[in-house]
């Protein structure tokens, strides 16, 4: 392991110790074989003038909430020294007590709680300490004779800790252990089966010791060649299963959420392990882990039904062994799942909460064969995985991550969706917390919707082995399709029949349905799969309304209307609604210049201020009125309504 320090990169503020503290709290960060995702924490200890200019020393530590890789000053919390260590004399405490003790005792109300183990790092006398969960120093510990080698490794370098739960009882014990020694006689700490501490009252020379500490037990894992053993396949794909699995963990979940398969050579090598069921099943590297991960993954074998029923039965098993009856049971689904043959999946609410887990198990399967490799993966047991997973002071963190919008944890399809109507409903549906694969022919769309939960597709509608590649994409990335927008149209120059020619016909009628046909049939096999899933149609006014002239429009639009309906009659038993909505006076699209506002408006002879407001309402219709329509059609208002016909147009005296 490399130290990332650089002495220019401190130049500006060597002499500010809570600028260092920042700085090597985001080194540590920055290597993921350290810490991962808001994992590990740090502090500094200081003076501080308070409100009246009398002196105070502080420990400022990091805040529950901060990341190590991208925290700032703010991020950490200043707690008054002295009622830390008064604190860690008490015989107990509680979780509620001491989060409501040490908020009492910090000097900035506003500061964010600081981390549950602010005791322990206010009971090390040194002015800097970092805290890690290093990959290497837990595939050591994680072993039964684990203290033996780390004995080999350091000797009498480091202080060591047998497994306790993290928090006031982890600090209790550190206290107890560490009474008769003298701190300055040891470079770190190592707590078995959780992580590594070093200390010094110089940022870098804290930093560093954590660096070589951690590549001694890297390095002692090269000579025993542990690290050549990582297994390495070949993975397959299967996206229909892959979607069937999402929608079985989201409904043991009871709320939809992402699926995102690593198929990477080592993810499907460790998915591939004879053994696999019982050593995935051993439980997590560290308790940090626990409340993103639970203590086991689902194996997936044939029956993807059962295999999920199974899960959530032996969870509920687990439950009940272990509770004294004071906690409430998590609900009952996995958090990743073991796929032989294709990889390893991991699911969440959000993109980022899969993508976390998807981090967090790929460091595991690691760490799991370098221990088998060792002699035997053992991490901690059963009634200790318990604790920490049920650990209030955990789950308050997870609560707070919790938000709900309508979508959250879905999944849409949009077409047209660079401008218009369709990026307008791409756009609401990302507010509302779904993920949007957005096609559009104008190549753009991959630059206009390039986020994490927006996947722009440039491709052609007409081109059925484009869209079947845009479907499968939308899969591969999120996990399953809920919600098919059917919005990309042409909307041809108005001709009367007598003087319309063949291509403009044959154009509209292979765009505006032929297309929309072709995309439905290509969708209905992942939305049969999915969660509370709808199908919406963007139609037009022109349907019960058509216009002379329009017959190259109308007709396809009425086609799809008709398409619509009958969709709605076949897909209800999958509980797949079908519905169609009729937008008129949307001028703010790219169907409608100037040029085409004036003409069409001289058709009725009309201004185009007349124009735009001819409805019953005398008002125009925006993008985003229609976007928020359809998402109500794709949500749960309409969750009882299938096969209807929806205007919204501000009223058409020829509908009503
Ligand atoms: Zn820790």
């Amino acid at each position: 392991m490399k130290s990332l320090w650089k002495n220019e990169e401190v130049e500006g503020f060597s002499k500010d110790p809570l600028q260092l503290r920042v700085y090597t709290s985001r080194l540590l960060g920055a290597n993921p074989d350290l810490v991962l995702h808001g994992g590990g924490n740090t502090s500094v200890k200081l003076s501080q003038k308070n409100f009246f200019g009398e002196t105070e020393e502080l420990l400022l530590v990091k805040g529950s909430g901060w990341d190590l890789a991208t925290i700032e000053s703010p991020g950490f919390a200043p707690v008054r020294l002295e009622t830390l260590k008064r604190l860690a004399e008490l015989e107990t405490l509680s979780d509620c007590e001491m989060v409501r003790q040490q908020r009492a005792a910090m000097t900035d109300p506003g500061a964010p709680n600081p981390s549950v183990e602010a005791i322990l790092h206010a009971l090390i006398p040194f002015r800097y300490v970092d805290h890690t969960h290093a990959d290497a120093v837990l595939a050591v510990t994680n072993h039964p004779d684990g203290e033996q080698s780390i004995q080999e490794i350091y000797g009498n370098r480091v202080i060591v800790i047998p497994y306790v739960m993290p928090g006031f009882v982890l600090a209790k014990k550190v206290r107890e252990l560490t009474q008769n020694k003298n701190w300055s006689d040891y470079e770190g700490m190592i707590l078995m089966n959780h992580g590594i501490f070093t200390f010094d009252d110089d940022a870098q020379e804290s930093y560093e010791k954590m660096i070589e500490l951690v590549t001694l037990a890297e390095n002692f894992l090269k000579d025993r060649k542990a690290l050549d053993s990582l297994a390495r396949a070949e993975s397959e794909e299967d996206l229909q299963k892959l979607s069937l699995i999402r929608r079985e963990v989201s409904r043991i979940r009871r709320e939809p959420v992402y699926a995102q398969l690593d198929s990477t050579a080592e993810a499907c090598g460790f998915a591939n392990l004879k053994n696999i069921n019982e050593l995935a099943s051993r439980g997590p590297m560290t308790s940090d882990h626990l409340a993103r991960t639970k203590p086991e993954p689902l194996i997936i074998n044939d029956d993807i039904e059962k295999d999920v029923s199974l899960y959530a039965r032996n969870y509920d098993d687990y439950f009940r062994r272990n509770t004294n009856g004071s906690q409430e049971i998590l609900d009952l689904a996995p958090r990743w799942a073991v796929w032989p043959g294709y990889g390893l999946v991991s699911y969440g609410r959000s993109l980022n909460d899969s993508k976390v887990v998807r981090d967090i198990v790929s460091h595991t399967a690691r760490a799991i064969q370098i221990g088998e490799a060792l002699g035997r993966w053992e991490p901690i047991a059963e009634k200790h995985i318990f604790e920490a997973e049920y650990w209030e002071l955990q789950r308050a963190k997870m609560e707070s991550f919790k938000q709900s919008p309508e979508f959250q944890g879905k999944i849409a399809l949009v077409t047209g969706a660079a401008s218009g109507i369709g990026l307008a409903c791409a756009c609401e549906f990302v507010r509302e917390g779904a993920a949007v694969t957005g096609l559009d022919l104008n190549a753009d769309v991959e630059n206009i919707l390039d986020r994490d939960e927006m996947l722009g597709v440039a491709c052609d509608i007409t081109d059925s082995g484009a869209v079947s590649n845009a479907v499968d994409e939308t899969v591969r990335r999120f996990g399953g399709l809920d919600i098919l927008v059917l919005n990309a149209g042409t909307f041809p120059a108005g001709k009367l029949i007598e003087d319309l020619d063949d291509q403009t016909w044959d154009k509209s009628i292979e765009i505006n349905l032929k297309s929309q046909q072709r995309i439905l049939k290509t969708c209905i096999p992942f939305l049969k799969q999915g969660v509370d899933p709808a199908v919406v149609f963007v139609a037009s006014r022109n349907v019960p309304a058509p216009g002379p002239g329009a017959s190259a429009y109308s007709v396809p639009k009425a086609g799809q209307t008709q398409l619509a309906r009958i969709a709605a009659l076949e897909l209800g038993q999958f509980g797949i609604r079908v519905n169609v909505l009729h937008p008129d006076c949307v001028y703010d699209t790219g169907l409608w210049t100037q040029e085409t506002l004036e003409r069409s408006a001289g058709r009725y002879g009309l201004t185009v201020e007349e124009y735009k407001s001819r409805n019953v309402l005398k008002s125009d219709v925006k993008s985003y009125e229609v976007a928020k329509m359809v998402c109500t059609m794709a949500g749960s208002i309409f969750a009882k309504t299938t096969g209807a016909q929806i205007p919204i147009d501000g009223g058409s005296d020829r509908v009503i």
